[in-house]
């Protein structure tokens, strides 16, 4: 896979600079706010509605994007991402609330707007009987500035299998095609719709490489996805939706208050060490979890530790597999949407 590194050192900043906006701008998509759309932003959204007949899948969403910006849309299945992104996309009309989209209304935009978003869709689009040049060479032709087509297969990581046809490709390979057709029309803003469901763990890292080179060229991303991991490697921010409602939005440190829990301190004590008293400070906070193992929640991990290695060197303990954890995105996740999944 060919990556440009192109001006490093001027990504980092912006790069910088687009974190720091992110934790530090007011959430957009908590209820209650009434703020003009940002006609500046890549997706401007406020009291976004959206009904199926009585059934409301969207009840009032406000959110900003910024140009430049990774934001990973994530909740339990049935919570309203699809029905919000097409929307956005302009593939659905929406019932309620305003959206503006690279300064344009999705519902009513003009067609070269068209050509300044890419989408890349949960379900397979490509031709069985086409080789990947040639379904590229098509799509191609749909935009009015496309990207030279064998770069886009280099970016893709699909340059060596430019001449095998849809049905000769592995599923990994034609998801990658997939992302070669978003693409194409070289986009200001790409909607990914779980891009890498299916893929082996090493094609899931080549895959982030690719999202996190497009942001490098400037491209804005809105991401759907399943994978905790994969928001936490990608996306600035994190914007949870659940029951048609954002619930929570904040950096992947910064979900929920992340950064300012408690802290797990375990580790694990054998032998003779099981029998041995804990020091005063650390024993009523630590839970036992059988083979030896311990767990405490800890405000101050660095103190507690030292506490723990001193008593340990004193009375000659060994410490087993000694590790300090902060609660993971998807525990944070879990609590958020708890009650709210299908
Ligand atoms: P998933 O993670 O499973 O893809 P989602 O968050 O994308 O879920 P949506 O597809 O937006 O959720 O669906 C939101 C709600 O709207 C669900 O209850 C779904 O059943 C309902 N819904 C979606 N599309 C339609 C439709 N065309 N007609 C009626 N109801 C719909």
């Amino acid at each position: 896979m060919i990556l440009i590194h192109r001006g490093i050192r001027g990504y980092m900043q912006r790069r910088a600079a687009i974190r720091m906006q992110a934790a530090t701008v007011a959430p957009t998509g908590l209820a209650g706010q009434e703020r003009p759309l940002d006609p500046d932003a890549a997706i401007s959204v406020r009291g976004l509605r959206m009904a199926y007949g009585v059934m409301e899948a969207v009840r009032g969403i406000d959110l900003d994007v910024h140009r430049g910006e990774i934001v990973a849309f994530l909740g339990p299945n049935g919570a309203g991402k699809t029905t919000t992104v097409e929307i956005l996309e302009g593939y659905r009309h929406r019932t309620g609330g305003e959206a503006l989209v690279l300064g344009e209304d999705p519902g009513h935009a003009p067609l070269p707007w068209r050509d300044r978003i890419g989408v890349v869709l949960q379900e397979s689009t490509v031709e069985p009987d086409l080789t990947a040049l040639e379904v590229l060479e098509l799509y191609a032709g749909y935009h009015a500035h496309p990207r030279p087509v064998m770069e886009t297969l280099e970016l893709v990581g699909l340059a060596e299998r430019a001449g095998a046809r849809g049905s000769q490709l592995s599923g990994g390979q034609r998801r990658r095609l997939e992302v070669a057709i978003g693409l194409i029309g070289d986009p200001e803003l790409l909607f990914l719709d779980e891009p890498t469901t299916g893929f082996d763990p090493s094609a899931r890292r080549q895959s982030w490489e690719v999202i996190a080179e497009l942001q490098r060229r400037g491209t804005t991303i809105f991401l759907t996805t399943h994978y905790m991991d994969e928001a936490e490697a990608l996306a600035d921010r994190i914007v949870v939706i659940a029951g048609g409602q954002i619930i929570a939005e904040g950096t992947p440190q910064s979900l929920a208050g992340r950064d300012t829990r408690p802290s797990t301190l375990s580790f694990r004590l054998t032998g003779s060490g099981r029998q041995a008293a804990l020091p005063e400070a650390l024993a009523s906070r630590a839970v036992a979890n059988g083979d030896g193992w311990l767990h405490l929640s800890t405000r101050d991990p660095l103190a507690d530790t030292a506490i723990l290695a001193a008593w340990a060197e004193q009375n000659e303990v060994p410490l087993r597999d000694l590790e300090v954890r902060r609660p993971s995105l998807e525990e944070i996740y879990l609590e958020l949407t708890e009650g709210d999944r299908a």
